[in-house]
């Protein structure tokens, strides 16, 4: 019989009715004979609320003390599934991050896991118990309560996982799998069966509204299985998130369409093609901490060149600021021009590194839509466009068809 670690997540557990439902679901695996560990969120908008508390009283809330306030929400369910359980004369107990010692930085907000101790709940475990663990929430080395992000319950469970070894990390969620693209921007887009890792990631823009990026990364690096799948309804398999050396099906070339419209490009034109000038560009951006994507330098004529990036739409203004007043004038560029009205499109999939002609399909479907590429940018298993906002849907449509993605894997 299997380990098996499950995440609950906040519209899994909105209502005691639908506690009531997960302890059933947990109930069930349990009958059959495997071992449970399950990490639940807090009720669905109760996070929120407690941050919104927080902001009447501080603008900005002192740190440690928003997360001595916030991991409450985690510590309400895990004592009502545990009750929920024992209802159903299941042995159960519920545990806060810090009582298992889910020991953290002391990066309060942002915490990143150091160490879990996993023999309490081993014992547990071997005396017939269900394990219930608050998600998103450990402590510091100086018993300080800490908070992993939000989303963070996903790295909990994977977390804990990784710890046990368990067999499978489930993590239960209002939507049933991974899928190929939106399905309210592409209605015949479908659920996967399997994802690799490296896929997932690349899919960040799609993926991080189901998994915390974070806890990816996490199972990635300490090799847990991890599946995606629904707390409603029926139970089905949802999607496996696959390490590629272990995947021997026939992949589909193309796995998934990501899509992001929350970016913005910049071009510095006429920029000085001498050692150093990325740097003076970039440098003062990294400083006021905003983040670059894409970032592309053509070949230089009479000794300039074009330099064009993306950044986060939000950071736009700020960033042309930087540009105008600390860079420009240095550098002796001739100008910097740009634009928030565009979106960035991404074909996925790892079948990309053994095949050929992805990239001139992929322009020529967007050529017969009149759809005009203003940047390109691959990666081994991507290759992105940034198209003008207003295509993005028609973009993201057409590939889809055009790659086969609405066809059974
Ligand atoms: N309750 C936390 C949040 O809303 C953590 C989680 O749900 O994963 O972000
Ligand atoms: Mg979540």
């Amino acid at each position: 019989m299997a380990l098996l670690v499950q995440k609950y997540g906040g519209t899994s557990v909105g209502s005691t009715e639908r506690i009531k439902n997960v302890a059933r679901r947990v109930a069930k695996y349990f009958t059959q004979g495997h071992e449970l560990v399950v990490v639940v969120s807090a009720m669905s908008g109760e996070t929120n609320r407690l941050i919104a508390l927080a902001k009447e009283i501080q603008a900005h809330p002192d740190p440690r003390e928003l997360d001595v306030m916030v991991s409450t929400g985690e510590q309400v369910t895990v004592a009502l599934l545990a009750m929920a359980l024992k209802e159903l004369n299941i042995k159960a107990k519920s545990y806060t991050g810090g009582q298992v010692r889910i020991l953290t930085d002391s990066a309060h907000t942002k915490a990143r896991i150091l160490k879990i101790d996993e023999d309490r709940i081993r014992a547990d475990l071997e005396a017939g118990y269900v394990v219930v663990v608050a998600g998103f929430q450990g402590i510091d080395e100086a018993n300080n309560i800490t908070t992993l992000g939000r989303g963070g319950s996903d790295t909990t469970g994977v977390a804990l996982a990784a710890a046990l070894k368990a067999d499978e990390c489930q993590i239960y969620t209002d939507v049933n799998g991974i899928y190929t693209t939106d399905p309210r921007i592409v209605p015949e887009a479908r659920r996967l069966k399997t994802i690799t890792f490296e896929e997932m990631l690349e899919m960040a823009s799609l993926g991080s509204k189901v998994l915390q990026i974070r806890s990816v990364e996490f199972a990635g690096k300490y090799k847990v299985k991890l599946r995606v799948l629904s707390s409603f309804g029926e139970d089905g398999e949802g999607t496996l998130i696959t390490f590629e050396e272990d995947n021997n099906m026939e992949q589909a070339v193309i796995s998934g369409i990501a899509f992001n419209r929350d970016e913005a490009k910049i071009t510095i034109l006429g920029a000085p093609d001498h050692p150093g000038v990325a740097y003076q560009i970039l440098g003062p951006v990294a400083d006021a901490n905003i983040d670059v994507d894409m970032i592309i330098q053509n070949v230089s004529h009479d000794g300039t060149t074009d330099f064009s990036f993306t950044v986060n739409r939000n950071e736009f203004t700020n960033t042309m600021n930087i540009l105008r007043d600390k860079i420009l004038p240095h550098i002796g560029a001739r100008d910097v021009i740009g634009g928030d009205k565009i979106a960035k499109v991404s074909l996925v999939g790892v079948g990309m590194r053994s095949h050929a002609g992805i990239a001139s399909k992929m322009f020529r479907v967007l050529a017969e839509e009149g759809i005009n590429i203003q940047m390109i940018t691959t990666s081994e298993i991507k290759i992105s466009v940034v198209v003008d906002e207003k295509y993005m849907e028609l973009a993201v449509r057409v590939l889809h068809k055009a790659f086969d993605l609405d066809q059974a894997q």
